[in-house]
């Protein structure tokens, strides 16, 4: 570590920007751009005590040494986070006012019985700067937002032949319409049978729960090391509904679609497995943040996918994300994101962050209500469409 670099931006930081602040408490500094969570609390709690102190204990940490440097100088991604948040919980508090519209995922019980005015939001960015409001730490199963990180997962591990097995286009009709393109290939990795294509690659020599158990610690990886939870009652209704995904299968199996030695109850198995995974808002926000930082934790500084893999699930988000709404969403949004029948959808912000969402009523496509109508109020704020 370049200590003298270090030192030096750690008195400029003293001398000019941040002084009058860091005199008055520099735990609340650190709140108000986002980030206490990265630190000790207790070392910073009552910043009483000398910077230099608080920079030899941080510069011990070579993980924190980078973010501290960007906090000194000034270099945060979201410059101006108190000024950000405030508009984020504007509009979140304007859209939760809307009447509820639409209905819960009428499918299973558990989806369906939710308490419909269950609203929260988190946002995380690149610099693991983190703010949530509302509903944001509440479980709900995660659904077809795993499609995208099977797809990271099967493409590391394929890199070749991922495309041999699944297209790349839109499909144009629902996520679990039985369809496949011209090839006899599922349309894309993002609806249901291209996602259990993914679950057919991934690790396929091994046992079931090796592959369960590969996922779940690779899924972890994206959260910064926070454990993905399993509804074993939402798996077991998903298991005891799932005509059409069955069909899916043997639809595929029909079409010679799978890797060879592929068992479709296996395969299937993992899928609903993976689909009854119990998250949070905070949670997704940094799993997606990890895809708008190219691959890389923002909370544990790992290199989860390759920048590559990276670049190709935002593009196949971009385009094919949002069920059959992904065309009006590219064109009016225009943020790679993706969308559970919970009620979720996390949307990428590259090399800004994510915002996930969660609001369990959907439409007739099946994406959420308010979550749509709140990343629709997002862009008239924010300069976030691509092609802006
Ligand atoms: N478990 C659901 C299914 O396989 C996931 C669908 C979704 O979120 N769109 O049908």
């Amino acid at each position: 570590m370049d200590m003298y670099k270090f030192q030096s931006c750690c008195s400029e930081f003293w001398t000019t920007t941040l002084e009058p602040k860091y005199n008055k408490n520099f735990y609340e500094y650190l709140t108000s751009v986002g980030l206490i969570h990265l630190f000790q609390k207790d070392l910073v709690q009552d910043v009483q005590y000398e910077l230099s102190e608080f920079v030899q204990q941080m510069s011990n940490n070579t993980e924190k040494h980078d973010l501290l440097v960007k906090i000194f100088t000034n270099k945060l991604v979201v410059q101006n986070f108190t000024e950000y948040t405030d508009n984020l919980s504007k509009i979140f508090n304007k859209i939760k006012e809307t009447p509820l519209k639409g209905s819960t995922a009428s499918y299973i019980p558990q989806l369906a019985n939710v308490d419909p005015n269950l609203f929260g939001m988190s946002f995380c960015s690149i610099d693991g700067q983190r703010f949530s409001i509302g509903d944001s730490t509440c479980k709900f199963s995660i659904q077809s937002c795993v499609k995208p990180l099977l797809y990271c997962l099967a493409l590391e591990e394929h890199p070749e032949e991922l495309h041999r097995f699944i297209g790349r286009e839109p499909s144009g009709v629902k996520f679990n319409s039985l369809s496949l393109n011209e090839q006899g290939q599922p349309h894309n990795p993002m609806i249901n049978a291209g996602a259990i294509m993914t679950c057919s690659l991934i690790k396929k020599e091994k046992a079931l729960y090796e592959r369960f158990d590969y996922i779940s610690r690779r899924l972890q990886e994206f959260s910064g090391g926070i454990e993905f939870g399993f509804n074993n009652s939402v798996y077991l209704s998903e298991k005891s509904t799932a005509d059409t995904n069955f069909a899916l299968a043997y639809i595929m199996r029909g079409a010679h679609g799978f890797p060879k030695g592929s068992d479709i109850n296996e395969v299937l198995d993992l899928y609903f497995q993976c689909c009854s995974m119990d998250v949070t808002t905070e949670m997704l926000s940094t799993v997606g943040a990890t895809l708008a930082n190219k691959g890389q934790s923002v909370v544990a500084g790992k290199q989860v996918i390759s920048n590559k893999t990276s670049r190709n699930c935002l593009s196949l988000m971009y385009s094919c994300g949002m069920y059959d709404y992904s065309g009006v969403w590219a064109f009016d949004i225009g943020i790679p994101a993706k969308s559970g029948v919970s009620g979720v959808i996390y949307a990428v912000i590259p090399n800004i962050g994510c915002i996930s969402i969660y609001s369990p009523n959907i439409d007739a496509l099946g994406n959420s209500i308010k979550g749509i109508e709140f990343f629709r109020e997002l862009v008239t704020e924010f300069d976030y469409h691509t092609f802006n």
